[in-house]
């Protein structure tokens, strides 16, 4: 890899400052599901075996007021990593000043300590100031100088640039990627700028205009882009089909139309639709080809087109997956999300990527997850590194 890695650095005796992902869901101090912790642990625990002091920093939510931040300590996160390292974990209660700089001083080899949310930086004083959030260019330099170096694993937050990843990474001589975040770079970025051909994408979701970055993109560099879900209808509607009651944007129809104008073949479209009266997973529902009927509302894609969206896949060497087939969440229109997972699954031959939010969600849910090459665990991050865009976090990191 370009970019240089937590294994390319002398660690023994030095103050390692990590920025890591541990935004997890928490609701009255309880933590609700604890995955990116559990993400993060590797490279915490390759840093401290090798002798490093570790000093961890992470955003949890969002802080536009004082009272905010009760709720968004970063405290029940270090005793559930303690419970995951089985090791003491010093918790500082504060973002700069001498009680957490004694505190670092008093690191031995191999410790690991965790400071209050970064995001507390955005209110002071009462005033939503957005020093972490805005890249403060002060925060930047002190936070970096309370390390010696600098490894960034929370692809998360990579495109945006806060002053706990590119501020940190500016003012250090040393930036790493983790673990976590060479794998994001290592498949996500191979796959975008240099695929193994055939490379076949699979855009679905909601709205066309969520995904239009990433369709413009991956046309350019696909050798096919198969495109499902809801974004389907607005497609449909440009090629002066029926409907029904589907999801269309309408403000996005002419933009369709170009596309499909620009693809030519490379875009594949559903050729059959379950549709339902009403958006519900009990509600009458049956499955058409081509035009949607009046009164239905199309919902998944049918197993024609499950068919013919293999057909595509079979040979594919890279494959890069963003967004559900249909309305994965009820059960009955999940199944076109499942069989496309299920086969990519059979792909041993390709390396097979699932382009983090709702996707992710989706192979989870449907227990397919273990038989992809990678799951992002970035959602808007993974999106734009999809479009092509420079992510400012990733940037940050130094080259080799
Ligand atoms: P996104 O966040 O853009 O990947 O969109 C994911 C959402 O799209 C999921 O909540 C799905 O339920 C929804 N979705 C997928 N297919 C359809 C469809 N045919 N009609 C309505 N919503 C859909």
């Amino acid at each position: 890899m370009a970019k240089l890695t937590v294994e390319d650095l002398d660690l023994e005796g030095k103050k390692v400052l990590m920025r890591v992902d541990f935004n997890v869901p928490i609701k009255d101090g309880v933590i609700g599901n604890d995955n990116r912790i559990v993400a993060a642990l590797k490279t915490i625990q390759y840093v401290t075996d090798k002798g490093g002091r570790a000093i961890l920093l992470s955003h949890l939510g969002r802080i536009k007021k004082e009272e905010d931040k009760p709720a968004l300590s970063m405290r029940p996160v270090a005793e559930r990593l303690s419970n995951l390292l089985n090791k003491p974990v010093t918790f500082v209660p504060t973002t700069e000043g001498t009680q957490l700089e004694d505190a670092i001083n008093g690191l031995n080899n191999g410790d690991v300590l965790v400071m209050e949310n970064t995001r507390y930086e955005d209110v002071v004083n009462g005033e939503y100031v957005k020093r972490e959030s805005g890249n403060d260019p002060e925060l930047g330099k002190y936070w970096a100088s309370l390390g010696d170096v600098f490894v960034n694993d929370a692809f998360g937050t990579a495109h945006r640039a806060h002053a706990s990843n590119v501020g940190i990474a500016s003012n250090m001589p040393q930036a790493a990627a983790g673990f976590l975040m060479e794998k994001e770079i290592k498949f996500i970025g191979e796959a975008v700028d240099n695929p193994v051909h055939p490379f076949v994408a699979i855009l679905g979701g909601a709205k066309v205009s969520d995904k239009i970055g990433v369709i413009n993109n991956l046309l350019s560099k696909a050798d096919k882009v198969i495109v499902g879900g809801g974004m389907t209808y607005t497609f449909y509607a440009a090629q002066g089909m029926t409907i029904g009651n589907s999801l269309v944007e309408v403000d996005k129809i002419d933009l369709a139309k170009e596309i499909l104008d620009k693809a030519g073949d490379k875009l594949v479209l559903p050729i059959d639709s379950v549709v339902a009266k009403e958006f519900n997973n009990d509600a009458e529902h049956k499955i058409v080809e081509g035009n949607i009927p009046d009164g239905y509302m199309a919902l998944d894609i049918g197993p024609k087109s499950v068919d013919l969206f293999k057909d595509v896949l079979k040979d594919a060497k890279t494959v890069v997956w963003n967004g559900p087939m249909g309305v994965f969440e009820m059960s009955n229109y999940a199944k076109g999300t499942l069989e496309v997972g299920e086969f990519l699954g059979t792909l041993t031959d390709a390396t097979t990527i699932v382009g983090g939010g709702d996707s992710t969600a989706a192979v989870q849910q449907l227990g397919v997850g273990d038989r992809l090459t990678h799951i992002s665990t970035g959602g808007g991050a993974s999106l734009e590194y999809l479009e092509g865009k420079t992510l400012p976090g990733i940037a940050s990191i130094s080259d080799k």
